[in-house]
């Protein structure tokens, strides 16, 4: 496992971001991106930065560059996005024991529903696949091969196009459903990689003195893709659903896929206007106090 305390520096904070935690993967192309880490490896990566780091909340965060302070050495946070089982199951039961701070951001409609990303789905069809499949999307042709190197590689294409692209989701899914036949279903799959909190977890988890909840939006979808009617929908009725829930007051909230064209100033204003104090990014760096609070860096753990 990487040593992640190397990116523990003086006078800063670095933030960590984590999607889950897995006792074993079933699956032979899924989680190829390690977005889910093996128990033993999040437990090495907490030993880890225990021995230079000093882990805060993302409140104590907030507090310290309201206040202009210069953060004390080695600060870190751990955040986990999207509002997994496993977080609730296994990663939660690890942090409280180490007595470590995280801050849980959820996507409602998957709280709700059990739904699953648009990229979780993408990924289950392409596991799936046992004949060569020829799809058309993004204006491309590609060939899909039952191996394991060729499913690897539409995968990693289909990330790159989508994300750069003002990409419907939703039909670019069922774009590639139809066009490989596939019959299963695509929501509500309790797989320990699939399998999302219900709102008696989330609740028990906001207990915990160590732990917060923010939110990720509705539906998971690019803000910056959304005309304003729509962000504004997904920002505030995402803070209405969670208050309406669990009666947590949501001032912690973190933008989907988080990298630098998928928000900007109305994303942040709307955020503002909604009570939230605080809103990481996923753009890859460390902070210190100068940055803005809605701006802030974080480093993917996988
Ligand atoms: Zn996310």
């Amino acid at each position: 496992m990487k040593k992640y305390s190397k990116f523990l520096k003086k006078k800063s904070l670095t933030i960590f971001l984590f999607h889950g935690v897995i006792d074993r993967n079933p699956f032979k192309i899924r989680n190829y991106t390690k977005k889910h880490l093996l128990k033993e490896d999040f437990i090495k990566v907490l030993n880890d930065l225990e021995t230079k780091g000093r882990c805060i909340s993302l409140d104590e965060v907030y507090l310290t560059m309201k206040k202009k302070k210069k953060f004390k050495d080695f600060s870190y946070c751990i955040t986990f996005d999207d509002g997994f089982y496993n977080n609730f199951k296994i990663a939660a039961p690890i942090l409280k024991k180490k007595k470590l701070f995280a801050t849980f951001y959820i996507t409602t409609n998957f709280i709700d529903k059990n739904e699953m990303s648009w990229i979780d789905k993408i990924e289950q069809m392409v596991e799936k696949i046992k004949f060569v499949k020829l799809i058309y999307i993004f204006n491309k042709k590609f060939k899909i091969q039952n191996t394991h190197k060729s499913k690897i590689r539409f995968l990693n294409s289909v990330r790159r196009h989508a994300k750069k692209s003002k990409t419907n989701f939703e039909q670019l899914v069922s774009s590639i459903k139809s066009q490989i036949g596939y019959n299963d279903k695509l929501s509500n799959l309790n797989n320990i990689l699939d399998k999302k909190m219900n709102w008696s977890q989330v609740k028990k988890l906001n207990k915990s003195k160590y732990f917060s909840i923010g939110g990720h939006t509705i539906n998971h979808t690019i803000l910056s893709f959304l005309n304003f009617e729509d962000v504004k929908k997904e920002i505030a009725n995402s803070i209405y659903t969670i208050k309406k829930k669990t009666n947590i007051k949501v001032e912690h909230y973190s933008y989907p896929e988080g990298l630098k064209h998928t928000y900007g100033k109305r994303e942040i204003n709307l955020l503002k206007k909604n009570g939230i104090k605080i809103c990481p990014s996923a753009e890859f760096g460390i902070n210190t106090n100068k940055q803005n609070l809605f701006n802030l860096k974080r480093i993917f753990v996988n």
